[in-house]
């Protein structure tokens, strides 16, 4: 108890690390439940994996490499009602569902990362209650991985987070190192305390080994410094016309982004044009009519302006509003992209260099 004790009071004053045993894993998994639904990743099909929520621990893939949708999900859902209206009544909010209370275990560092992105996106000139209600229900719980052959966040300064996270795991072997991130954190680990140990020297040797070790298993990267300035120079570059002849528009890339918050506003009216919905839905800049205006002009109706512009909102313009690109190289719009853009092969074209 007086080591607990003494956890508490040193959180305060820095981010506190403790042990987990693996065989104590699904005890503490399990103790989750007392804090939201806990939604982890597990298999979809023979290759892909999502979020889902979890009845059955056996499910649980904690190797997997990128799921189908980021966790953006869970606080900017594809769909979204935000209130009904009818004739008698007027409008009526719909936020009941907003504070449904989640734990999702098993987010990258990129996906981390990526929501601290929308949180600045949403917290802008307009501040999107919604989205921050449900964030504040969504207790997240990070874990460490492998890079794969499309991962590129080590490049892209998001391989590694230091908030964002109620807890934090980093495999050490036979352990976890357990980072706590927040007083929720604080909470789950003080629920089931029995489960967490000090860490010794021997853990973090391991864990500075095996950090320096994932650092080494980038198999691509992408040299940022002056990215934005050579983007300037070649905004009339062939390139885009090239890559627009390639592209489908069918927006897939913009879907699995963990950082496009795009969407529509449309009402669903009953056939008694009595009653009926608002909803959001996610939208995308890839789209035809994106730019499609009053008046039938459209601002990009080419599609080589449709991908040049979101190219360059994520690595320009994001840049020169918050200091950093919007993309997280998470590799999501490699893999879905139809067409086989690859956002790395782009910017380095872009570069110049000789692929
Ligand atoms: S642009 Fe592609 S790689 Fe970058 S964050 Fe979005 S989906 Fe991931
Ligand atoms: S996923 Fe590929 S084909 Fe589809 S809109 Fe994006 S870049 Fe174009």
């Amino acid at each position: 108890m007086l080591f607990y004790q003494n956890l508490r009071r040193d959180l305060v004053k820095t981010m506190q690390i403790l042990k987990l045993d693996k065989k104590n894993l699904n005890e503490f998994i399990f103790s989750l439940n007392d804090f939201g639904e806990v939604h982890a990743p597990v298999k979809k099909g023979d290759k892909q994996f999502v979020f889902s929520k979890l009845t059955d621990f056996s499910k649980i893939k904690l190797e997997y490499t990128r799921t189908i949708l980021p966790p953006k999900k869970y606080f900017h859902p594809p769909t979204d009602t935000l209130f009904k209206f009818s004739q008698e009544e007027g409008y009526q909010s719909l936020t009941e569902e907003l504070r449904k209370k989640y734990v999702i275990f098993g987010l990258h560092p990129c996906d981390i990362y990526a929501i601290k992105i929308l949180d600045l996106i949403f917290a802008g000139e307009f501040v999107d209650d919604r989205y921050f209600i449900r964030r504040k229900n969504v207790a997240i719980i990070g874990l460490d991985c492998i890079p794969d052959d499309k991962c590129f966040c080590r490049s892209m300064r998001a391989d590694f987070v230091e908030d964002g996270f109620d807890l934090f795991l980093s495999d050490i072997g036979n352990s976890y190192l357990v980072r706590v991130g927040t007083g929720r954190g604080d909470d789950m680990v003080r629920k089931t305390q029995d489960l967490f140990k000090e860490v010794n020297k021997k853990d973090i040797t391991e864990y500075k080994r095996r950090s320096d070790e994932k650092k080494n298993l980038f198999k691509v990267d992408i040299e940022l410094s002056d990215l934005p300035e050579i983007m300037d120079l070649e905004y009339e570059s062939k390139v885009w016309e090239e890559i627009g002849k390639e592209c489908l528009s069918c927006g897939s890339c913009s879907m699995v982004c963990p950082t496009c918050y795009c969407y529509d506003v449309f009402d669903e009216i009953n056939l008694d044009a009595n009653h009926g919905v608002r909803k959001r839905q996610w939208d995308s800049c890839l789209f035809k009519d994106y730019a499609l205006v009053a008046g039938g002009h459209n601002f990009r109706a080419e599609r080589s302006l449709r991908v040049k512009n979101r190219f360059f909102h994520k690595q320009r313009g994001f840049v020169a509003q918050y200091g950093r690109p919007s993309c997280v190289g998470c590799g999501r719009c490699i893999e879905a992209c139809p067409a086989k853009i690859d956002i790395i092969e782009v910017i380095n074209r872009i570069r110049g260099a000789k692929l």
